[in-house]
């Protein structure tokens, strides 16, 4: 059995990255749009913008009053569409509840979509035709890559169907040759089709909800689940310290999926920068 370091992996891909944007003829520009005072958001957001100062990426964050209109979000995210300074837009969820997020993102063109959210890159991944991807569903993908697990011709079971996570982690995974199976809240037989999995992917949002039993003999487990426990500790979907020692690869909760994921934001702003 083998922890995925998932913090060990991003340094080494940002470091890579870091190299290109350095070589880059274009330094990437980030503008990180956040409406209102969400504690968690706000991490998030310092997070994103330390991590670009850390790679050479500029960054412009526009905070935005909890009052703020649907109009006034919409207002701004046209402004940042025209600013040839900016490459990429990253607009923070979630946004406060008065407020319309797929209406606003509507508003961030196609070629700044840093997140993959938009119609066209969701397409452009159906379509086999991949260019910017949803950060985390990504990040799960290239750990795969850098350990060496190819996806051809396994089950992949995938826990969860959420635009931003669970769809695009299926798709990239049927692009790379796996047989994919979706589950979800009204999936039956869950704990069987888990048990048939080669590569188990949750991201359902229940604390240690995988159990040891759900889970096969040599099964690459990744969990994406960010949670507290009964005692207010960060973890996964999965029962880390119960499932791991049935698996061939496993990635902990923290330390995991989540370092990936601010890492391919920044190579998602690279690509917007520098066609590759
Ligand atoms: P979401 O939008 O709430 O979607 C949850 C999905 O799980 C839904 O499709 C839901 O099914 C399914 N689900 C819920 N309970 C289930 C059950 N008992 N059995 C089977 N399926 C069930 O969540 P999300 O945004 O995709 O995020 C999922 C988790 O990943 C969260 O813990 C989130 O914090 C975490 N996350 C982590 C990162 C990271 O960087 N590590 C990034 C993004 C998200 P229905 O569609 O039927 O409702």
């Amino acid at each position: 059995m083998k922890i995925i370091d998932g913090k060990a992996l991003a340094a080494e891909l940002r470091a890579e990255l870091k190299t290109k944007i350095e070589k880059s003829d274009r330094k990437p520009g980030l503008a990180v749009v956040i409406v209102g005072e969400d504690p968690a958001s706000r991490i998030y957001v310092r997070n994103k913008i330390k991590a670009c100062g850390e790679l050479g990426i500029r960054s412009y964050a526009y905070e935005l009053p909890e009052t703020s209109t649907q109009e006034e979000v919409e207002n701004l995210l046209d402004t940042l569409g025209k600013d040839g300074d900016i490459d990429g837009i990253l607009l923070q969820l979630p946004l406060p509840r008065h407020l319309d997020a797929e209406k606003a993102e509507l508003h961030i063109p196609f070629e700044k979509d840093v997140d993959g959210f938009s119609a066209e890159n969701l397409g452009l991944l159906m379509k086999h035709k991949e260019k910017v991807v949803a950060c985390t569903p990504l990040g799960v993908m290239k750990m795969l890559e850098k350990e060496g697990i190819d996806p051809t011709g396994k089950h992949a079971v995938v826990l969860g169907r959420s635009e931003t996570v669970g769809k695009p982690m299926a798709m990239l995974l049927l692009n790379a040759n796996a047989t994919v199976t979706v589950c979800h809240s009204k999936t039956q037989n869950l704990k069987e089709i888990c048990r048939s999995a080669d590569i188990l992917v949750s991201a359902i949002g229940k604390a240690k909800f995988v159990t040891a039993d759900m889970v096969k003999d040599g099964a690459v487990v990744i969990d994406v689940g960010m949670n507290r426990d009964e005692n207010g500790k960060l973890c996964g979907d999965v029962d880390f310290e119960n499932v791991k020692e049935k698996t061939s690869y496993i990635t902990p909760v923290p330390g995991g999926v989540g370092p990936m994921t601010i890492t391919m934001l920044m190579y998602n702003t690279y690509l917007t920068a520098n066609k590759e």
